[in-house]
């Protein structure tokens, strides 16, 4: 709609807008918003579309795309259909542990149905006394009878009652920090399992957030994803990739409210004139889309930079820091110079604005980001 920043091209995105408008995932995303569950039909149905998993390599079922190519198409998912959806292809890189840990049985059992949207797995990492500090966990993973007995709790995870399987992580009894961490594939209803549903969230209620409760829960040996001990470095490249990836959808969301906001102000009048005539109402507006394409092109940079090995964790870290402010003031401009009706739930902002707010927090929360990227400037002692 505008000639000065252009929404980034790919020839995959009319594929990804002739899906967005068959499954009316604009109007699911209200609804799911309204009555939280699980989307199970519309998981399938981008599954079957090719649309879970850009990232994840062909020979486990997904697309391949080099990571900056995903993102232009999340970033239009997102546009189109909110946060949910977009968030929803990138399950499979959520659970890239298992992707590329998992051994072949446990690859087709639940890897392959999940890029192909037949079945969900959550990621657990998050406990009561651990959440930022993820090396902190206490979840007990003991050796026993040839395989494993987990015990301990995991809190504020996405998908806790609706996942079929979830991508565990646990420590040895008696081992310090991260040095002790590995990744188990547990399947949901294992007898000890059990699940709770949090209260209602601020935005994305989808998710139905919650509690599970592992109660000595016996595993199989060939359950652990890759070695025992190495469960956190898996982790660390997982989230300097999908970083990256959840900037570019809160990207997306934002620049929907944008052009949205743009639009408006050029039309409704007040005193007289157009809002837009108004310069305290142009420039937030021009400087919030400079903020945003700012964001998206250093989102871009850091995602090419990300492929050849995962040494530009620093970047995408930075990367989600700046999508989420960029977007948040925008949306918050949104319901601004929406007046009364930006505040109600009759235009998108103020859900938009509710969904995107959880972008600071999960997946590492903007304090803990920087200090990664503090740490490339004046790494610690025993690092120099
Ligand atoms: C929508 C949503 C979905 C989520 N889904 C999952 C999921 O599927 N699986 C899962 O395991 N977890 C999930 N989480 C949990 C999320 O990963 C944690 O909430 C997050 O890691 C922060 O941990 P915490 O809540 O324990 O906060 P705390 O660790 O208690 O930190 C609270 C706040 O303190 C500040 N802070 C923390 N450390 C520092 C520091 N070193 N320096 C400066 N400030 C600091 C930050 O502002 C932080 O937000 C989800 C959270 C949300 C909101």
């Amino acid at each position: 709609m505008t000639e000065l920043w252009e929404k980034p091209h790919d020839p995959l995105v009319p594929e990804v807008e002739r899906v967005a408008a068959r499954l009316r995932l604009a109007a699911r995303s209200v609804e799911l918003d309204r009555a939280p569950a699980f989307p199970a039909h519309e998981f399938r149905e981008l599954g079957a579309a090719g649309l879970l998993g850009l990232t994840v390599p062909p020979a486990r079922g997904g697309r391949g795309l080099p990571p900056a190519r995903a993102a232009v198409l999340l970033f239009h998912l997102a546009y189109l259909g909110g946060t949910a959806f977009a968030k929803l292809a990138l399950q499979p890189e959520f659970s890239s542990v298992l992707g590329e840990q998992g051994g072949p049985e446990l690859i087709d059992r639940w890897y392959r149905p999940l890029v192909r949207g037949e079945l969900l797995v959550g990621n657990q990492i998050t406990e009561p006394a651990a959440g930022s500090d993820a090396s902190a966990i206490a979840l007990e993973a003991k050796p026993a009878g040839g395989g494993y007995e987990l015990s301990g709790t995991k809190s504020e995870a996405a998908f806790a009652v609706d996942a079929e399987a979830a991508v565990v992580y646990g420590r040895r009894p008696g081992a310090a920090r991260a040095e002790g961490v590995s990744a188990f594939l547990v399947p949901q209803d294992l007898p000890g399992v059990r699940r709770t549903q949090g209260p209602a969230d601020l935005g994305e209620r989808w998710q139905r957030r919650g509690s599970i409760v592992y109660d000595r829960v016996q595993i199989p040996a060939s359950f652990r994803l890759g070695e025992e001990g190495r469960g956190f470095d898996y982790l660390r490249g997982e989230l300097a990739r999908e970083r990256g990836l959840l900037a570019a959808i809160y990207l997306g969301v934002a620049r929907a409210s944008w052009e949205e906001t743009v639009r408006h102000v050029g039309e409704r009048t007040a005193f007289g004139r157009r809002l837009a005539d108004q310069q305290a109402v142009a420039f937030p507006l021009v400087g919030a889309g400079a903020d945003l394409e700012a964001a998206w092109l250093f989102t871009a940079r850091a995602l090419d930079r990300l492929e050849p090995g995962a040494a530009g964790s620093a970047d995408t870290a930075l990367a989600k820091v700046l999508a989420t402010r960029a977007a948040l003031s925008a949306l918050d401009l949104a319901i601004q110079f929406h007046g009364g009706s930006g505040y109600s739930g009759s235009a998108p902002h103020e859900r938009r604005w509710r969904d995107v707010r959880s972008g600071p927090i999960a997946h590492g929360p903007t304090e803990v980001l920087l200090g990664v990227a503090a740490r490339r400037l004046w790494p610690a002692s025993r690092e120099r």
